[in-house]
């Protein structure tokens, strides 16, 4: 089999986890859209595990979101990956909003999450 060794998103880089998630000159332009909660120096230079950790607990509200950093990164995470991997089997047909498909996603969570709470909070009365 003939496969590429190559990013399928860019054809720029090797295809690794953190290419795809991070350093694809394409997720880089996904995450600066958001505008994380901390230095480009320290969100982009970091290592694979590390940057998922950190980002993972980072509580902080995005102000133009009103949702929590640790809800909002791991969605991206996922929605960057299924979107590679929709090119790989060829199932993107036109491009997506990644951007809006991770806020409304990261909503819904945040609303289960608080529907949640607020079901648990009934049951202690
Ligand atoms: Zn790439």
């Amino acid at each position: 089999m003939n496969i590429s060794p190559l990013c399928p998103v860019c054809n720029a880089a090797p295809e690794t986890i953190i290419h795809a998630v991070k350093d694809c000159l394409k997720a880089q332009f996904f995450w600066n859209s958001f505008s994380p909660p901390c230095s480009a120096a320290s969100f982009f230079g970091t290592q694979l595990m590390v940057w998922l950790r950190i980002n993972c607990k980072l509580m902080r509200q995005c102000d133009v979101y009103e949702l929590d950093w640790a809800i909002i990164f791991p969605i991206a995470v996922w929605v960057l990956w299924l979107n590679k991997n929709s090119i790989v089997f060829g199932k993107s047909s036109t491009p997506k909003d990644l951007k809006a498909e991770t806020l409304a996603k990261a909503a819904e969570m945040a609303y289960l999450g608080i529907a949640e709470k607020h079901r648990k909070s009934k049951i202690r009365i």
